[in-house]
């Protein structure tokens, strides 16, 4: 009878807690993630696990099936922060100030730098379609998932993601 093969994935055990590689750490095709996480390279992080887990997938990796593409948010190309113009005071790195976008010459040099916040990133309306387009891919992925899922805990982890991608289509 064949029988479908099942990867065991290294575990350690540090002062009783259970910890388990990445299952993306090996060329894992058994998962709705590996379509996602294929073009990515290996990744060899540990999370801890329960006594019974037989495969993780680490946050990092998580984020990269429903993260959206790199965006690079903060600076613009001009050294200066996203909105400088509006803020009440900005100081650029070479310590000009500026009240709402306008240079006040007689106080450079007397404050330091603004500092960037570490900003929510704001998507532009094609990268949330594609983040939408994303979420909905993979909630049916694992929707098709469950309707074959033959164990208890696989259901549950097939309903955790599903709330999770649902949390994340709402927050779009
Ligand atoms: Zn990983």
């Amino acid at each position: 009878m064949a029988k479908k093969e099942v990867i065991k994935f290294k575990t350690r055990n540090r002062q009783g807690r259970r910890y388990m590689i990445c299952r993306n750490s090996i060329e894992d095709k058994s998962y709705w993630g590996w379509q996602i996480l294929s073009k990515y390279s290996r990744c060899n992080n540990w999370t801890e696990v329960g006594p019974n887990t037989t495969a993780v997938l680490c946050h990092v990796c998580v984020n990269k099936t429903v993260g959206p593409p790199d965006i690079k948010g903060g600076y613009k190309s001009s050294g200066r922060l996203r909105g400088w113009q509006f803020m009440k005071e900005f100081v650029d790195k070479e310590g000009n100030v500026f009240h709402k976008g306008i240079e006040q010459p007689k106080l450079k040099g007397t404050l330091k730098p603004t500092e960037p916040k570490p900003e929510k990133k704001k998507l532009t309306k094609r990268e949330k379609q594609e983040l939408r387009t994303q979420i909905l891919q993979q909630m049916n992925m694992v929707r098709g998932k469950l309707k074959t899922a033959k164990f208890k805990k696989d259901v549950r982890a097939g309903n955790v993601q599903m709330r999770k991608l649902e949390r994340q289509l709402k927050k779009l």
